[in-house]
């Protein structure tokens, strides 16, 4: 009941948000002609009129600073078939794969995701280690396949529920 934050174990409190199960993003933004990606499953969908979405990026990820300087990006939510490009951007591959980025609304997207969504950078709020940053909606879209899931550190596939 009185337990200061600081008493809190690290581990304790990352284990407990993974069992909060989530889809799994890579963020995408160009600066001139260079393109960079990053790995993100703290996205939610924030507004429906106007449309907004909001990304958590730590301070610390080189992502941050390309979001507030390109001041656009893309969420591309992805398929099961695309844990290869969740580890890439994660910075989790030894031997990293060449990726092909598309373009769409004037911003590069990974292919073959679920859905992607472009927006322009509207606001920021710091919030301890990290920014939230939400996207004013651009642009929508989808493709066939299903989601690629992320709980408790492993990657997982959606499996319905028998109806009772
Ligand atoms: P870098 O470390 O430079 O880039 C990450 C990797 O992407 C590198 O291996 C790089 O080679 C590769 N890459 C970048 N651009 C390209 C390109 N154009 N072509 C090919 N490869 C490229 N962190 C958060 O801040 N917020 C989150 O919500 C979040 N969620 C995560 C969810 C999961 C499931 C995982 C595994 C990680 C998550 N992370 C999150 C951690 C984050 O993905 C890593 O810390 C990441 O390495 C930080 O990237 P960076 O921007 O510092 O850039």
């Amino acid at each position: 009941m009185h337990s200061e934050n600081h008493e809190i174990d690290d581990r304790l409190f990352r284990n407990a948000m993974g069992c909060f199960a989530t889809g799994v993003t890579v963020i995408t933004t160009k600066i001139e002609e260079d393109i960079f990606g990053m790995t993100a499953n703290a996205f939610m969908s924030v507004s429906l009129n106007p449309k907004l979405v909001a990304i958590s990026i730590g301070k610390n990820a080189k992502m941050h600073e390309h979001v507030k300087v390109s001041k656009q990006f893309a969420i591309n939510i992805l398929s099961t078939n695309q844990q290869n490009e969740s580890k890439q951007f994660a910075g989790q591959l030894v031997a990293e794969s060449n990726i092909t980025f598309a373009s769409f609304k004037n911003v590069p997207i990974l292919e073959d995701t679920v859905a992607v969504v472009t927006c322009e950078l509207h606001s920021e709020y710091i919030v301890g280690d990290h920014t939230i940053f939400i996207g004013k909606v651009t642009g929508v879209k989808m493709n066939q396949g299903e989601p690629l899931l992320f709980s408790q550190g492993k990657y997982r596939e959606l499996k319905e529920l028998e109806r009772e």
